[in-house]
């Protein structure tokens, strides 16, 4: 188990509340990070709907969701040019202990002293919706792919991507130059995904240089290999007619599940599987703070909006209940000297 240095916050959720939260913690002054099961920055927004417009977020008459995550990185940023953005993916915390004064967020491999915590968990941690097909299952990490790895890792593989939503066909998009086929199969011929994507990659089909192919009415039916997989069998589901497929790499995009795990059982005030939270953000623990998805009180709206005010209140909050020599209200950040401004 790996011990990181104690922090004044640590945020548990990178999604958009607990990427606000961070950017407000740096603009505090408090030492903070983020964990996250996810491999990647952004929550609901990176994992579900990257593609999509939000048009509901003060000050962006729209903006697309993956463009949102970029900004709130950039705004954290600013306050770890050197070091970058202290966020910890792929770890899934799984316990919280309480000792000498201090909290620890325990993953399955590290430990991450803090001392005081804010719940950004949104509906928990996410983990990719695996293949139903019972056959699948051992051949998840030899060849079949949990999460996608840098584009260039693909570059002469025959890849098959299986599903019908934005994930699918992003992906499709992005490794249609780099592998040496991609064949997306889904198992009707209704997508759930951008329709300018969808064009792309039905037009790059249409061209008819074998490099993309798509298969509606197709489901996996058998995977075959050695050690790897080198290939797979699918089935048109309305002929049951099957047919075989070179892949060296299957993407299954079948979405997300989420899991709340252990955070439930922490000695917060729970109320059907959300934290009930005080107007300041606290949970019934002291040193707790929550916002965003996962919280709930009179009136709670689930929205990117709400979070980032939620994030607000809590940051502030645990920073004076860690240092009560420093005020609750952060002033104007308009008039802060770590932004270089003078009060007017
Ligand atoms: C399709 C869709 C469209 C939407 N459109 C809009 C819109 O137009 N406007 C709007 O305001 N809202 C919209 N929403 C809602 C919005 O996305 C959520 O309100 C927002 O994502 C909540 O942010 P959050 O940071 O609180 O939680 P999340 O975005 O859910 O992020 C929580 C993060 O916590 C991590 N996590 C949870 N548990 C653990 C753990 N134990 N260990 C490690 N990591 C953990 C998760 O992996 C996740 O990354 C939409 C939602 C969906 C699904």
């Amino acid at each position: 188990m790996r011990t990181h240095d104690i922090r004044d916050l640590t945020i548990l959720g990178g999604g958009p509340t607990g990427l606000f939260a961070l950017f407000y913690a740096g603009m505090r002054g408090a030492t903070a990070q983020v964990i996250d099961a996810l491999p990647e920055l952004g929550g609901q927004l990176t994992a579900l709907y990257p593609e999509k417009y939000i048009f509901d977020v003060a000050g962006f008459p729209r903006v697309l969701a993956k463009d949102l995550v970029r900004n709130l990185t950039d705004q954290v940023a600013q306050f770890h040019q050197e070091a970058g953005i202290p966020a910890h993916l792929g770890q899934r915390v799984v316990a919280l202990e309480e000792a000498d004064g201090h909290f620890v967020l325990v993953t399955e491999t590290d430990r991450f002293p803090t001392r005081a915590v804010i719940i950004a968990a949104g509906i928990g941690a996410f983990r990719a919706r695996r293949l139903p097909q019972a056959g699948a299952a051992p051949w998840y990490g030899r060849g079949i792919q949990e999460l996608v790895a840098h584009p260039d890792s693909y570059r002469d593989q025959d890849v098959v991507i299986i599903g019908g939503g934005d994930s699918a066909f992003d992906w499709c998009a992005q490794l249609r130059h780099r592998a040496r086929s991609v064949t997306l199969v889904h198992r009707s011929d209704r997508f759930r995904a951008h329709a300018a994507t969808v064009a792309e990659v039905q037009g790059a089909a249409a061209a008819g240089d074998g490099r993309v192919t798509v298969l509606t009415f197709h489901e996996l039916d058998e995977v075959h290999g050695d050690e790897r997989v080198t290939g797979i069998r699918v089935r048109d589901t309305k002929t049951k007619q099957t047919r075989d497929l070179p892949a060296d790499v299957v993407l299954p995009m079948l979405g997300y599940v989420s899991d709340l795990g252990t955070l439930l059982a922490w000695g917060l005030d729970i109320e059907k599987d959300e934290i009930r939270v005080s107007s300041t953000m606290e949970t019934g623990r002291p040193g707790i703070y929550a916002a965003g998805d996962i919280t709930t009180y009179p009136g709670k709206l689930k929205l990117i909006a709400a979070g980032f005010s939620e994030a607000a209140i809590a940051v502030n909050q645990a920073v004076h209940w860690i240092y009560p020599e420093k005020k609750v209200a952060p002033g104007h950040s308009s008039n802060l000297a770590i932004f270089g401004q003078k009060d007017d």
